[in-house]
């Protein structure tokens, strides 16, 4: 597959942009107008400097406006659209985006348009230019990719074919599979985008909230497979608007594109391989037809089995200590060679790094996933851009193959085992003896806050990367803003993220530095219990207010004891049609606390209607201090 990126994706100028898409490796780029136009680069310094890069210059763009009018404003279209093609041939592109008219058309008729469209094919035709013609989804009269190509059919030029762009397409809910019916050779050019499923117009939707591939709701892996069906072999270019995107670091933006497509190729052979499987009902030889565009895999994973550890760093580690022994944990002791303590309770374990952690308020640092094999799971992770985290090792020591998620969490690849052991421990507490390690527990989810320019490129990481999926997404009022939370999850739910785009004032700037508070919850059989326990080994609460037990309980009908349990305790409650959620929090060290769970039934969800509650009570005890 032929990557491609518009420049209109990415910060900085068009020199800039250009090296970047170099660096992040992408075939070609288009270039957008206002980029040469704003640049002190002339067209041929562009099409040196894109040749010493060896990024093809694949498609100049947009050309807005033209089809549809009146005669006068065609001869001028003419005449605007005959310089542009001279332009062209001093950058030396050949492929030139025109879309369907928004502003000027004044005339509904295919016919008139196809004759107006014929006469800019001919004149592109003169100039060895080709068009590739464009259905906006917001077209005065042409809005649609099958209209688009009605009038390819009616032009009949070989200088004039069609843009297919995944946005318009499927921002409008087009069905998509008669795109096979398009003669590939007519398909000149295209574009993917992906978005939030929003409601609002389709204008604004598309200028500012467009997203790579794998960062929205949009079925793009179907898309590209009715595009590859159709036996396209051209370049597949982003072309994302986002308002984000343009302010953010412009090498960092490229090599999350990249990892969008790379991840995007790998889905459509995976759509079609399951899609042909299926129609072939067991006929090998259709099931693995090939088509003209080659689509490369990557080395393959399965969604991860199980948290195998959380790590947090702290300089003074004196109340994490105490709050994990007050949970319940054991101390499994210190490790041989490092400045690293591990605490376990049943199949939860922490890590508590002081390594290179001086003067640093304790703060969730890495996670390890169980997964099938750490070496296949690492090698896709790379071959995603992902970059490496190298961890010192003693020779005798187990290798984790580490990377680094975008928020530059650390994420561990790690051995799993069926019985949720994990083969390191041993290097812990050489000498001391093991008792057990308390009541059963797992760590249920991690709950992290991302920066506001990286929330979009961590969803596509874990997604890509780690096989997690994103459910959609809430948002959570709190006292400073609203928080907006995207969980990941696993199929089974063994493995839950929660990604918190925390409000502008508490994003944090870098991992050493954070203000914004993040957990790490673990699930227990008996909540009540182990509330019990905590408390009466000093655990400090989160103290939940009166007012939110008065409202459970119109909420919920409770039987009067289990209420008045729920408020001494100061657990929270949710019920809903799956089963039910006890949950508490502990108070907060550095920007960490820990919450404590019991799922019962087969609630799904994370205490939602609680959020709030939480959020504003950590709110004031922050202020108050
Ligand atoms: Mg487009
Ligand atoms: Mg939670």
């Amino acid at each position: 597959m032929r990557t491609g990126i518009a420049t209109v994706c990415l910060s900085g100028t068009l020199k800039e942009k250009m090296q970047a898409c170099a660096i992040a490796g992408f075939d070609g780029i288009e270039i957008f107008e206002q980029d040469l136009v704003t640049s002190p680069l002339g067209p041929e310094d562009v099409r040196t400097m894109a040749a010493d890069l060896g990024l093809g210059l694949d498609l100049y763009q947009p050309f807005r406006d033209f089809d549809g009018v009146t005669p006068d404003l065609l001869k001028a279209n003419l005449r605007r659209a005959e310089a542009k093609f001279k332009l062209m041939s001093r950058l030396g592109m050949d492929t030139i985006l025109v879309c369907s008219n928004v502003a000027t058309a004044t005339i509904d008729n295919d016919d008139l348009r196809a004759s107006q469209l014929a006469e800019l094919a001919e004149l592109a035709g003169d100039h060895g230019v080709k068009v590739a013609y464009e259905a906006l989804a917001w077209g005065k009269y042409v809005n649609d990719y099958e209209h688009a190509y009605r009038l390819v059919e009616m032009v009949d030029h070989p200088n004039f074919g069609t843009c297919l762009d995944s946005f318009h397409i499927l921002s409008r809910d087009w069905d998509t599979a008669p795109i096979e019916n398009i003669n590939a050779e007519k398909i000149f050019f295209v574009q993917v985008a992906d978005a939030p499923k929003l409601s609002m117009d389709v204008l604004s939707w598309s200028r500012h909230y467009r997203v790579f591939p794998g960062e929205g709701q949009f079925e793009l892996a179907k898309f590209m497979g009715h595009v590859v069906r159709a036996g396209y072999t051209g370049p597949v270019s982003l072309e994302v608007f986002n308002d984000v995107f343009r302010q953010s670091d412009v090498e960092r933006t490229a090599v999350d594109a990249m990892r969008s497509l790379i991840w995007l190729e790998e889905q459509s052979a995976k759509w079609l391989a399951g899609t042909s499987a299926e129609g072939a009902a067991g006929n090998s030889a259709a099931s693995r037809r090939r088509y003209p565009m080659e689509l490369a895999t990557l080395p393959k994973v399965s969604e991860p089995a199980g948290f195998n550890f959380a790590e947090v760093k702290a300089d003074d580690t004196a109340q994490l200590e105490k709050l994990l022994g007050q949970l319940g944990f054991a101390f499994e002791g210190r490790h041989r060679t490092k400045d690293v303590q591990l605490w376990s309770m049943g199949q939860a374990r922490v890590i508590i790094n002081e390594q290179a952690a001086s003067d640093s308020e304790p703060a969730i640092a890495a996670l390890g996933f169980d997964v099938d094999s750490p070496v296949i799971a690492s090698a896709r992770a790379q071959q995603l851009k992902a970059p490496v985290v190298a961890r010192k090792v003693q020779a005798d020591e187990e290798v984790f193959q580490g990377i680094s998620a975008p928020d530059s969490t650390e994420i561990f690849l790690c051995q799993g085992s069926p019985d949720g052991t994990a083969a390191w421990t041993h290097e812990f507490g050489e000498g001391l003896e093991h008792g057990s390690t308390g009541r059963s527990a797992v760590i249920d989810h991690v709950n992290l806050a991302q920066p506001w320019q990286h929330f979009d490129e961590a969803v596509l990481f874990y997604t890509s990367a780690l096989a997690l999926e994103p459910q959609p997404f809430a948002e959570v009022p709190s006292p400073s803003g609203l928080v907006r939370s995207q969980v990941m999850q696993t199929s089974d739910g063994a493995v839950r993220l929660v990604l918190n785009l925390a409000p502008n004032q508490q994003a944090p700037a870098q991992r050493a530095h954070k203000t914004y508070q993040e957990h790490i919850a673990f699930a227990v059989d008996d909540l009540v219990s182990a509330a019990r326990s905590a408390r009466d080994r000093g655990l400090e609460f989160l103290q939940i207010p009166a007012n939110y037990y008065e409202d459970l309980d119109a909420r919920f009908d409770l039987e009067p004891g289990f209420l008045a349990t729920l408020q001494e305790l100061n657990l929270l409650y949710d019920r809903d049609a799956d089963g039910e959620f006890l949950h508490f929090y502990t108070a907060t060290v550095g920007s960490v606390f820990f919450e404590m769970v019991e799922r019962r039934g087969n609630y799904d969800g994370y205490g939602a209607p609680n959020a709030p509650v939480r959020h504003a009570v950590q709110y004031d005890s922050l202020h108050r201090n």
